[in-house]
């Protein structure tokens, strides 16, 4: 038996120990300071009474015989499968039912993805990244190459024509710089992939969180989209299915033997999302199940406005907040990523994520998120705003 030694060549991952280890240090010396968790990805509000109510259904119809299911389609149920084509035509995209596939969730289908693809293609990923596009090619051995995401371009990187590439991650809206492109920049990366017959993994897990009609929310907006993309989303922060796992990848017929390679993959590896859950998804796309999905997304926009108007009263530069629930801010007085955490934690309890654990370019950089409590969210910044307007 002989070891895939890919493994060994990743990285250490220390972001979220390091940060709790800190924090767990800093409790232990100040019981009485409370802290307040802004570094978090996950989502904090409830599944919304549409879902629920979806799922109570479905729980009752598998214990009468008559409408029991058992195994389903591995690629999700038509009902499902549906609702998510006539969400995609009101985006104006035409999909086929076939080229939709129900997953438990996109990072599970971002790292399957790569079944697909021969090890000796060569990927280009954005630095900062979500660090599973590195960590998923690493395991394959696949040849890594990074492109600059940095002030400069608005944390927008473009095509470097002398780069070549086989395999390309785009995330927008982005984890964790909160940027997101225009139909202009998607339609450069679509070009390049076209020139260079290379295909592009498009993250779009954050799509829900953008109101501006003219941005795109799937890169199938995009003209030859369908000719060199596969598209990934998820119900996690739309709807807040982080706990409970769907999501879908759509692999266009366009790209040939991909989406019946797709099949093949998912019938033989994969045995499909719990009934009752593709239930509760579908009901996130009913009239009253994206009334409430809303409210809960505007809970979210607004923590991330309370946010950005601090920072904007503090002189403290930062990028995303508007369509997505990151703020991605420039740590004041040239402080390090880290030296910004201790800062924090040390004077007003507030935790954030350092930049520096995705990549080079996010040192000098911190993650805010906007998934916490209202009343969380203003109790940091009112402390974070008496930091900085007494120093
Ligand atoms: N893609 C990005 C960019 C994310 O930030 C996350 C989760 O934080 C995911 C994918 C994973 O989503 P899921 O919960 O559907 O696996």
């Amino acid at each position: 038996m002989n070891l895939n030694k890919n493994y060994f060549e990743l990285k250490e991952s220390y972001l979220f120990s390091t940060i709790a280890k800190k924090v767990n240090e800093f409790t232990l010396k100040n019981p009485d300071k409370k802290i307040i968790r802004l570094g978090i990805g996950d989502v904090t509000l409830p599944l919304c009474k549409a879902v629920i109510d979806a799922m109570h259904k479905a729980v009752d119809e598998m214990s009468v015989q008559t409408t029991f299911r058992g195994y389903g389609p591995e690629q999700g149920y038509e009902f499902l499968k549906h609702a998510v084509k006539n969400y995609y035509a009101e985006k104006s995209v035409a999909l086929e039912d076939d080229e939709i596939f129900i997953s438990d969730g996109a990072k599970s289908d971002l790292g399957n993805i790569l079944d697909l693809f021969d090890k000796n293609n060569t990927v280009l990923v954005p630095d900062p990244v979500y660090p599973v596009y590195v960590d998923t090619n690493v395991m394959d051995g696949r040849k890594i190459v990074y492109i600059n995401a940095n002030e400069e371009n608005n944390f927008l990187p473009l095509p470097d024509n002398s780069i070549n590439a086989d395999i390309i991650y785009i995330c927008s809206p982005n984890n964790p710089t909160g940027a997101v492109y225009a139909k202009e920049g998607l339609k450069s990366w679509v070009d390049y992939a076209l020139r260079n017959n290379a295909i592009i993994l498009f993250d779009a897990a954050y799509e829900a969180f953008i109101t501006a009609e003219e941005l795109p929310r799937s890169i199938y907006q995009i003209d030859g989209a369908k000719n060199c993309a596969i598209e990934f989303c998820s119900f996690s922060k739309t709807a807040g299915f982080t706990g409970t796992r769907c999501g879908y990848t759509v692999v266009p017929k366009n790209l040939g033997k991909l989406n019946k390679m797709w099949l093949r993959r998912q019938t033989t590896k994969f045995n499909g999302v719990p009934y009752i859950v593709q239930r509760g998804a579908e009901a996130v796309f009913s009239k009253e199940g994206r009334k409430e999905i809303q409210e809960n997304l505007s809970y979210y926009r607004e923590n991330a406005k309370i946010i950005a108007s601090t920072l904007n009263e503090c002189g403290i530069k930062f990028f995303g907040g508007e369509f997505s629930p990151y703020i991605w801010l420039k740590c004041p007085n040239c402080m390090s990523s880290w030296e910004f955490f201790d800062y924090l934690l040390s004077n007003i309890q507030v935790v954030g994520t350092p930049g520096e654990g995705f990549g080079k370019n996010g040192e000098g950089f911190f993650r805010l998120t906007s998934f916490g409590s209202k009343e969380n969210t203003q109790e940091a910044m009112r402390r974070l705003k008496n930091l900085i307007s007494g120093s």
